[in-house]
């Protein structure tokens, strides 16, 4: 879809849009549209634009007008208005208009609330842009045909500007359009089958990614994965028949090859049975969703791809650790002891507790090549995650003060929910084994406090470390304006983008 800035006396569309709250009324919501269309005073529908939230009104002047429709969406009461209520009232009247069959949409930018929630104009323009993109994600990849009431594609979006457009708003615009194109690789991949979204076809993506945008790519096949000393990122994978891959992805602008690394982790089990420790039958399929961390690291990575000024942005790895977690004869048995990078060993008493064992052996590498300024890592870690803080919350495990508030900071910027969790020194005990160095997996209660724990155990002291459980919120059982397709809700990619932009603007 197009992105088009039109200045003031040069607005046409097949429908403006208008966001109105409860109680306004629409000439006060979109002045410069009231003065170019006058028709829409005497349009006998805008009595009943009330402003109440999710209300959508369709007021309709002269098939050959240039404005020939207004689309007024409801934002609720002024009191109540968030930046998630900006977001979904966007996207759902996006997809309103797509589902009319419109073909272009306007945007006056003076109808977007941003300034009443203390959001500066580039980064609402940012905002509506990604929001109203998202609205239109669909995923068609798997159909023989097109669905029958399918709407065909919208061809642009017209952001509108009373007067002439400013400079900044192109670049906002191109960030939006950016960020909204990883976050739908990544809800791609999430909602993608565990057969065709194997580890190799995550390396391949990984590839294509770097070979188009200059990264450099790095990809370690099982004989290396063991070579380099990952035991227990190696006993996940060794019950599985689909190859593993370690993916190493790296953005290194000219001249900053000496800087110190933003790493980022992403958990890539492409399917959880459980192993050995097999999982019930009901829900298994959901497992195909447990690669969503590996998901929003190749994410992140498509948005610096697309971003005009990526060389400006600091030094970046992604790392992958990717494989199916499978039972077969060759598996892991609950019981083995295997040896991780960091060079402790681990007594493996449950299978399905594969993630941190892939996890400690990403991040251990990471220390071992780079000493990185930040090493972050996401995953849907944890059952006792979800059960702790529900489906749209996040668990954020760090100590230090600074990455916490950073990463809180980064999520409420881009609407992801995040919320602290602590690293309990009293539950270091539950990881105690009679054999190894530690067991992969403790007590049910506190179990996402305990893989932190974990994880943390495979690093230096010190490490600038932010691990973020996604179990709950990387997943979408429901469809919603910001994810219309029931399954990934492309958590994390713009999170990471939010991080990174941090570190460039020297805001950390
Ligand atoms: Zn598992």
């Amino acid at each position: 879809m197009d992105i088009i800035l039109q200045q003031g006396g040069e607005w046409r569309a097949d429908c403006a849009l208008v966001l109105l709250p409860q109680g306004g009324a629409v000439r006060d919501a979109a002045p410069a549209l009231w003065a170019y269309s006058p028709w829409i005073a005497l349009s006998p529908a805008l009595r009943d634009c009330s402003g109440r939230k999710e209300e959508l009104s369709l007021l309709y002047g002269h098939p050959d007008l240039f404005l020939p429709r207004v689309l007024v969406a409801g934002l609720g009461r002024p009191e109540d208005l968030t930046a998630r209520t900006v977001r979904f009232a966007l996207a759902g009247a996006a997809a309103a208009c797509r589902a009319r069959g419109f073909s272009s949409l306007a945007l006056p930018v003076e109808t977007l609330p941003w300034a009443a929630l203390g959001i500066p104009l580039e980064e609402g323009i940012r905002e509506s842009v990604c929001a109203v993109l998202r609205g239109l994600y669909r995923l068609e990849a798997y159909r023989s045909a097109p669905e029958e009431d399918r709407a065909p594609d919208m061809a642009s979006l017209a952001l509108c500007f009373p007067g002439p457009v400013p400079d900044a708003a192109r670049a906002a615009a191109e960030e939006g359009l950016a960020e909204a194109r990883g976050v739908f690789l990544a809800q791609d991949l999430v909602n993608g089958p565990a057969n065709l979204v194997t580890p190799s076809v995550l390396a391949g993506e990984a590839r294509r990614l770097a070979e188009r945008h200059g990264f450099s790519c790095e990809i370690l096949g099982p004989e290396e994965i063991r070579v380099q000393g990952m035991g227990a990122f190696w006993a996940v994978a060794r019950g599985a028949k689909e190859e593993p891959r370690f993916i190493v992805l790296e953005h290194c602008p000219p001249g900053r090859e000496a800087e110190q690394p933003l790493v980022f982790v992403g958990k890539g089990i492409t399917f959880d049975s459980g192993g050995i420790s097999l999982k019930p039958a009901a829900g298994m399929e959901r497992m195909k969703t447990d690669m969503a961390g590996a998901a929003a690291v190749l994410g992140l990575f498509a948005i610096l791809g697309l971003l005009p000024y990526a060389g400006r942005l600091p030094r970046v790895a992604g790392l992958i650790p990717a494989t199916e977690n499978m039972p077969d004869g060759g598996a892991t048995r609950p019981g083995d002891i295997v040896t991780a990078l960091s060079g402790k060993t681990v007594e493996i008493l449950n299978t399905d507790a594969e993630g941190r064992l892939i996890l400690c052996d990403a991040l251990a590498y990471a220390q071992k090549r780079w000493k990185p300024r930040l090493l972050a890592d996401i995953a849907t870690l944890t059952g006792a995650c979800l059960i702790a803080l529900g489906r749209e919350v996040g668990g954020l495990f760090t100590d230090h003060p600074g990455l916490r508030d950073l990463f809180l900071k980064s999520a409420a910027a881009v609407g992801d929910l995040l919320w602290p969790l602590p690293l309990v020194k009293e539950y270091e005990d539950s990881l105690k084994s009679a054999t190894a160095d530690m067991t992969n997996t403790g007590p049910r209660e506190g179990g996402a406090i305990t893989a932190a724990l974990f994880l943390r155990r495979h690093l230096d002291p010190g490490t600038p470390w932010v691990h973020l459980d996604v179990a709950g919120p990387a997943r979408a059982d429901k469809a919603s304006p910001l994810h219309p397709v029931a399954g990934a809700s492309g958590l994390g990619a713009r999170l990471f983008y939010a991080v990174v932009r941090s570190f460039a603007t020297g805001d950390y």
